[in-house]
Parts: structure tokens; C-alpha cells; sequence
């Protein structure tokens, strides 16, 4: 019997394992999909190779890019856009770490109290989960982001909103700066060369602007895998928790299992409560089924299979809140197009950030042209000055919305990506109940009754809407300010990258599926710690950082709670996941 089996090594479970085993518990860390050890030889460069979502290396889906993704009913026009395998989504993401808004905790008091999801608040305070974000900062490691041409741009339109700088990680007002990011600086000749020759590591380290962050980093060239420069957990977390037993005296490293998919999670009577007692997965290859057991289980398949599994597994809901309350930012993308240079291609992908709390945030994006293009084909309002779908917008917005036209896009894209500068809003979207994931009626796969996503782009709270629409308006304000020829607002369709809060943690037991420790209430000794376990969507703010803030004060209950351990966020110095013992122990390891 195992003391803890962590299923989901994406953003948040390499979290929880590294730190239990780090305290020298027995964890086995299961995934769905693949292990990447070796990116250089696995990965390209090439945007469809890559983000494919039916066939590439960065796809929901089985480790054989032959086989079919994992498929999910969306019963709208949108996009769910998650990575399967180690590191998860994290494998795409752009590393910025912004801590939540006070605003949406329990103990917040500020004159703007009533502004946010006041019926769904973190059962907690935000001061009590600051020692986990400090620990978790200083073990990605979080810097300033590295900066370029589109954030000086950015900025420029900033300070036409007469917005202050925010200098703390904790934000207080209405602000801008450069993002927090899980990014590690250009060092040597990192940032000052294009020629590969040079960009080598050690002489070159972190950042290298390559601008490719979305197709997983791999650089510098030849970096060992804990110091490659953007801190997706494959970079970070998961070489900290399989080199545990070195690291950390009396630690032990984690048994990591990959292209295995938990298809059951077992339960049985422990001290007389219904708890916990293991998992079944499959062995994606062989097909195979195997059993293991444990003390305690960890879900952490992400906000839509951690709801199907517990469905799947039929365990109790008996407030039927397992996949409901579903958040996910309302997106929306605003871009200038400028007769200057803007190097949208160039760098990390989104360094630069403004905060309105009540309402959420703004951030630049930079990206290359395939997404570009696909989101500027992405819009609810239909095609731009032919049809708007019903959709009609007031306020300063006095454009057409909708996707572009063939020619349109054409000529925006001939006119110069790197000159395009584009803004995305981060709404403090609601907590609402018929935002869910279900089991859907289509045909199952070999994993069990696959899920359907509900998120309708208007099936929106009023107060989400009217978010988004304050957003949007500030983003074509900081447009205009920057110096944008011409501003465009998509009114995207959901586009589902930030996904939250389907397995949501709250005071009430109502309207909630975990308690203040994130332990299940219905099921003992079973845990969530992924971005379904928030209690809302943060105010806006990105969310892995909390979710792994989470993920650690997580770890730290069930080792208080059911291995008789000490805490240790507020007594130890974290280790930086970038240690050379780390270094050394991965290159021993035959993985
Ligand atoms: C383009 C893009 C950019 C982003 N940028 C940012 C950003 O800058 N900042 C930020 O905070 N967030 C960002 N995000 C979101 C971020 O990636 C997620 O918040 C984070 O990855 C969520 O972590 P998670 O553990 O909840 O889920 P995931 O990372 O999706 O991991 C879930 C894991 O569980 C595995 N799994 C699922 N079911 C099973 C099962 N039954 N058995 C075994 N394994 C299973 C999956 O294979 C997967 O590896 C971005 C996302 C995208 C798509």
C-alpha cells in the first residue's frame, strides 16, 4: 500500500506530490498522458505540430499521437484548450503568476467589499495563504518578467489610463506592471543573440526571447530539464519530486507512472467514514488495468477530469455540486494594429499585466501566426461587418465585432504580425451552477462516459458581463493611448484556457464539494488540488500560482492530518527547483 496516490501530473499535482514526498512519503504520481524526457528530439518548433488539438505533441490525449485525443461534448461554439501528461497544460502556459485578489476571500473588509463573488468566497483568508504563495514563488522560481518592444508599447498605453504601478505582489487597486512570471531572466547571452551557436547553455541561460513559449520551452539549448527557462511543472516540480530522496534529508523520490489513466478511484470504511482506499487505472498502451492502493488519494486531473472521474467512479455528490460552478475568465481579446514595430512573435508570450479589482484584469498577448489567425477566426458576434449573431455592444465600442473575414485577415496579417499588439481581458467571472461539467450522453471511451462542458458564452451573470464589457473598454482605451492605426474587439467565444472551480472548496456546504482544507466532504481522505478545487475564479487574476499555493497548504493538511507530521511552510527555506543537486541526481536517472 502506498501513503499517497496523486492522480494528474499537470499544473497542480507535482505540487502536492514533491512535497509529501519530500517528507519522505511513498507517492505514486499517475498520469494520462505522456512523459516528454526528452523534448529536443520530441518537439518542434512547428505551431500545428504542436497545438494540434486532435494530433499534436501538446494535445488531451493518450501518449500515441495515433490514437485518438480524449474527446469532450462542448455543447457550444468554444475551445477547450488542455494538455495531457506531465506538466499538464503548464506545458503551454505563459508562466505569469499573479497572486489572487484579496477581494475574494473571507476575510476581506476594503470599501469594495461588495464588488466581487461575494456568495463564493475562499473559506479562508488571504493572509493565511500568503506563506504558501512565498513558498511557492521561491521554489518555481517567480521573477519580473523578461520584457521587449510589446510591453514598452504597453506600457506607453497604460499611462494614458492614469493607472499608478504596482510595486507589491499583493494588489490592492487599480494598477499595471510587468507580469510576475515563472520565467527564468536571460542570463549570459540569453536575450542579445538570435545565433544558436551561442545560445548554449551555460553560456547561455533562462529566457532566450525565442518566442515559442506555446509550443513548450526547451531552451537554452542543451539546459538541463530543471533549468529550462520557463517553469512548467516538467521543468520544475516534477525533476524536484523524482530526485526528492536527495534534496531533502529523509525524502524519497516519487514513483512517476505515465500514459496511465485513472478510471476508478475505490473506496471503502476507514475509522467508520467512508474514505478513500485507491485507484484503478489503465495502462493506455497494453489497455491493461491495474490496482493500487493507499492512505490517501489526490485528484488533480484539471477542471474537467476530476469531475468526470469522481462521476465516473460514482462517488457521492449529494449536493450535486461535482462539476458545477465552472469559471473561467470570459475571455476576450482586443488588438491594435500599428504602422511601427511591435514584436508581437518575439519573447515570452504575455509580460505585461493591469489589475482592476472588482472587475478583473488585462494582459498583453504575443503569439505566433497560427494562433494569431485562429483568434481572429474566434468570435461570437459572427463575422465582423456581415452578421453579429444577436450580439450588440454600447459604450465606447462603437466597431463592428466578429471574426475577421478572409481578406480582412489577410490584409491585418500581411500588414505585419509583429505589428499587431494584443490585449485579452481576465474578467472576474461568477461562480454560476449551470456552468458544469457532465457525463455526457455520447459514446464513452475506453476511459468510461466522457465528459460534456457547458460554458455558454451567454450564460453569463450580469455581473460577469458587465465585467468584460469594463475590460474590453479599457483594452481599446490602452490601444488607442499606445497609438494603435486600428483597434478590433473579436467578442471571442469562450475560449477555455483558464478553467476553474468545478470541484469548488467553500464555507457553505451547500454550494460546495470540499471543505477548507480542500478535503472532500462526502469522501475522507480524498483530496483535490488542481484548479477545480478554487472557490471562484480569483477576481481574474491567472490561477496556477494559487491553485499550487493550494496544492502546497494541501499537502501540508493530509501530512498534519493523516501521517502525524509537523508543518514546514512556515519553519523550512524552500529549496529553488533550479538546485544544482537536482541537476546532478536527474542526469544519474535513466529516464
Ligand atoms: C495557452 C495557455 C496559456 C496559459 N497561461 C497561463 C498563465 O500564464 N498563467 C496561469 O496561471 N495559467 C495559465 N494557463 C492555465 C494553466 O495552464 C492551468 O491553470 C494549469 O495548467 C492547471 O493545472 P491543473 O493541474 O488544474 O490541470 P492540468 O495542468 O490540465 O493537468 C491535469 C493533468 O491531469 C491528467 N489527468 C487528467 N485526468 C486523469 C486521469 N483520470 N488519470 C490520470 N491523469 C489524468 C492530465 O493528463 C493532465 O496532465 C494557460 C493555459 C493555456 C492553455
Amino acid at each position: 500500500m502506498r501513503d499517497v496516490i496523486v492522480i494528474g501530473a499537470g499544473g497542480c499535482g507535482p505540487v502536492a506530490a514533491k512535497e509529501l514526498a519530500a517528507q519522505g512519503l511513498d507517492v505514486l504520481l499517475l498520469d494520462g498522458g505522456p512523459r516528454h524526457a526528452d523534448p529536443r528530439k520530441e518537439w518542434s518548433l512547428l505551431e500545428s505540430d504542436a497545438n494540434h488539438l486532435l494530433t499534436g505533441y501538446l494535445r488531451a490525449g493518450p501518449e500515441d499521437r495515433s490514437k485518438p485525443a480524449w474527446y469532450r461534448e462542448l455543447p457550444q461554439n468554444s475551445l477547450l484548450w488542455q494538455v495531457a501528461g506531465v506538466g499538464g497544460t503548464t506545458k503551454h502556459y505563459f508562466g505569469n503568476c499573479p497572486r489572487a485578489y484579496p477581494g475574494v476571500f473571507n476575510d476581506y473588509n476594503g470599501p469594495d467589499r461588495d464588488n466581487y463573488d461575494v456568495g463564493h468566497r475562499f473559506p479562508f483568508g488571504y493572509r493565511s495563504l500568503v506563506p504558501y504563495y512565498e513558498w511557492v514563488e521561491a521554489t518555481l522560481p517567480v521573477h519580473t518578467a523578461p520584457m521587449g518592444t510589446k510591453e514598452t508599447v504597453y506600457f506607453a498605453g497604460c499611462e494614458t489610463l492614469g493607472l499608478p504601478v504596482q510595486k507589491t505582489k499583493t494588489t490592492t487597486e487599480a494598477s499595471y506592471r510587468p507580469q510576475e512570471n515563472a520565467i527564468l531572466p536571460p542570463g549570459g547571452n540569453a536575450g542579445r543573440t538570435t545565433d544558436p551557436a551561442k545560445l548554449v547553455y551555460p553560456l547561455a541561460t533562462g529566457c532566450t526571447m525565442c518566442g515559442h513559449c506555446i509550443q513548450g520551452c526547451m531552451q537554452p539549448i542543451d539546459v538541463p530539464r530543471n533549468q529550462t527557462a520557463r517553469r512548467s511543472t516538467d521543468n520544475s516540480y516534477v525533476p524536484m519530486a523524482l530526485t526528492a530522496d536527495v534534496w531533502s534529508a529523509g525524502g524519497k523520490a516519487v514513483t512517476l507512472i505515465t500514459d496511465a489513466m485513472v478510471t476508478k478511484i475505490h473506496t471503502g470504511q476507514v475509522d467508520g467514514q467512508l474514505s478513500a482506499t485507491g485507484v484503478t487505472w489503465r495502462d493506455n498502451a497494453t489497455g491493461d488495468k491495474h490496482r493500487e492502493d493507499a492512505r490517501v488519494v489526490i485528484l488533480a486531473g484539471g477542471a474537467v477530469e476530476s469531475p468526470r472521474l469522481w462521476l465516473n467512479s460514482e462517488l457521492p455528490n449529494p449536493n450535486d455540486w461535482v462539476g458545477r460552478g465552472f469559471t473561467d475568465h470570459h475571455l476576450d481579446l482586443i488588438f491594435g494594429v500599428f504602422d511601427d514595430y511591435i514584436g508581437n512573435s518575439k519573447g515570452p508570450h504575455s509580460s505585461a499585466r493591469c489589475d482592476f479589482p472588482g472587475y478583473g484584469g488585462l494582459q498583453n498577448v504575443g503569439i505566433g501566426p497560427a494562433v494569431q489567425a485562429y483568434a481572429m477566426a474566434f468570435s461570437e458576434s459572427g463575422v465582423r461587418g456581415q452578421y453579429t449573431n444577436g450580439r450588440g455592444f454600447r459604450g465606447i465600442w462603437d466597431g463592428p465585432t466578429g471574426r475577421l473575414g478572409a481578406e480582412e485577415l489577410k490584409d491585418v496579417l500581411l500588414h505585419g504580425l509583429d505589428r499587431i499588439l494584443n490585449v485579452v481581458t481576465l474578467t472576474d467571472d461568477d461562480v454560476l451552477p449551470d456552468n458544469r461539467v457532465t457525463l455526457s450522453a455520447m459514446s464513452a471511451d475506453e476511459n468510461g462516459p466522457v465528459p460534456k462542458v457547458r460554458m455558454d458564452q451567454r450564460g453569463r451573470s450580469e455581473r460577469s458581463v458587465r465585467n468584460r464589457e469594463f475590460l474590453a473598454y479599457r483594452a481599446v482605451e490602452l490601444l488607442h493611448g499606445a497609438g494603435a492605426e486600428k483597434v478590433y474587439r473579436m467578442d471571442l467565444a469562450p475560449m477555455l484556457l483558464h478553467v476553474h472551480s468545478t470541484m469548488r472548496m467553500g464555507t457553505d456546504e451547500a454550494n460546495s464539494v470540499l471543505d477548507a482544507n480542500a478535503e472532500s466532504r462526502a469522501v475522507k481522505r480524498l483530496f483535490v488540488a488542481d484548479n477545480s478545487a478554487l472557490p471562484n475564479s480569483l477576481g481574474g487574476p491567472n490561477p496556477t500560482l494559487t491553485s499550487q499555493a493550494l496544492a502546497t497548504r494541501t499537502a501540508e493538511t493530509i501530512f498534519q492530518t493523516y501521517f502525524g507530521g509537523d508543518a514546514w511552510v512556515r519553519s523550512q527555506a524552500p529549496v529553488v527547483s533550479t538546485d544544482q543537486r537536482i541537476t546532478r541526481r536527474l542526469a544519474q536517472l535513466d529516464l
